[in-house]
């Protein structure tokens, strides 16, 4: 039987290479709903060829050949066995709640949805029964090695180091939106880009890691790895080390969840050789140079509406950035002024965690004078 799935964020990165691995699998997957926000041109398109039911955007009028309707509607609709969860910032959240609500398991790459509410959205899905399998390539990677939590002694995330890793201070101050977009590694959306380069995203990937799999943050280190082979391991407690190991391309993260647990051949390109790689460097990251990876994880000790903060004031400073009103830089400060003022709430509803995001933004905007 096909696995009836639906795609939040279809139209961006994410999105659109999970269309390119259901087309490889077309005989695995039916596609319910399709939604994106503006680019209802590029939605219409995928409509097109994929024929899903339902479609949500933005501008609902704009909609042709699928019934329209809102990112809510499809996470009620329990026709679906699997949603991908890939829009990007806060919007993931509350259709992600109405999904795990109606018992519908949830391929998660919006990881804002657990650094804003990781302490309501996984007990919400364990009370539900819900499965959440992580996208993002590093948890994903240690989902892979993980057969028996409790003897996991440490989660070991990788970081590519982005643009800047042997960059200077200086020319990171100086950073164009260029230069900050032309990431190594990965071609992602440009709001993880940019969190990429300032290690801003490792930071809200180790807070992702504590929530996916209730690891304290003693016990979560992050290492720096240039050539993105090694996608993240696991130490158990006797010493032995488990590594995910592949070649960079987010088709392979991306299929795993969406087909879990079955794999298949899929959109493999190319096979595996160590010969090939041949060297594989690792080094501690420069948490003086890149602040916003402490930040973040004294956000996610600290925890409660901290981590609200951190990830609302960043997200509407790297905005500001993009449209070339700030520099790189002052994304930190802000964010570092942001959390110095904020007043920790330990176990924010959701209903005072969107207040919250909602006034961390402003007092952002307002502090940066856009
Ligand atoms: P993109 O910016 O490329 O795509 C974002 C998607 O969200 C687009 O489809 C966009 O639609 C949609 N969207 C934006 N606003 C709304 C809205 N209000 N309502 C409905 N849809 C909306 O981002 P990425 O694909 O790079 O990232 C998506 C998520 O996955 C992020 O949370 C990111 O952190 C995470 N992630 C991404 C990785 C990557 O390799 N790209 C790796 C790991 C995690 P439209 O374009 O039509 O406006
Ligand atoms: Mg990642």
């Amino acid at each position: 039987m096909k696995k009836k799935i639906s795609i939040l964020g279809s139209t961006g990165s994410i999105g659109r290479q999970a269309l390119e691995v259901i087309e490889k699998l077309q005989d695995k997957f039916e596609i319910i709903a399709l939604a994106a926000g503006g680019n209802t041109e590029l939605l219409n398109e995928q409509i097109r060829k994929f024929k899903p039911k339902y479609a949500s955007a933005s501008n609902l009028s704009e909609i042709e050949g699928a019934k329209s309707v809102s990112l809510d509607e499809i996470c009620s609709n329990t026709e679906n066995d699997i949603i991908l969860v890939a829009v990007s910032g806060k919007i993931g959240l509350r259709p992600t709640i109405t999904a795990i609500n109606n018992g519908i398991d949830i391929a998660l790459a919006n990881k804002e949805t657990l650094v804003m509410a990781g302490d309501i959205v996984m007990p919400l899905a364990k009370e539900k029964g819900v499965n959440i399998i992580p996208v993002d390539s590093e948890h994903c990677a240690i989902h892979q090695c993980i057969k028996d939590i409790s003897q996991v002694d440490k989660l070991i995330i990788t970081a590519s180091g982005g643009p800047f890793l042997r960059k200077s201070v200086e020319d990171m101050k100086n950073a164009t939106v260029e230069q900050t977009l032309a990431h190594p590694r990965w071609n992602m959306g440009k709001k993880i880009t940019v969190d990429s380069a300032t290690l801003m995203n490792k930071g809200l990937e180790v807070i992702e890691a504590h929530h996916l799999f209730n690891m304290d943050y003693d016990k979560i280190e992050v290492v720096v790895h240039p050539q993105s082979i090694v996608h993240s391991a696991i130490e158990y407690v006797d010493g032995s080390v488990i590594a995910q190991i592949g070649l960079p391309s987010m088709h392979i993260p991306i299929q795993y969840a969406i087909t879990y647990p079955e794999r298949y051949e899929g959109i493999k390109s190319k096979s595996f050789s160590f010969a090939e790689i041949a060297r594989l460097d690792f080094e501690a990251p420069d948490e003086d140079k890149f602040k916003a990876l402490r930040l973040a994880c004294e956000a996610g000790r600290v925890g409660g509406s901290a981590t609200v903060c951190l990830n609302a004031s960043n997200e509407e400073a790297v905005f500001a950035f993009l449209e070339g009103k700030i520099k790189l830089f002052d994304i930190i400060d802000s964010v570092e002024k942001m959390m110095d003022t904020h007043k920790v709430i330990q176990n924010p509803t959701l209903d005072e965690i969107f207040e919250i995001d909602r006034e961390i933004r402003e007092k952002t905007k307002e502090l940066l004078g856009v």
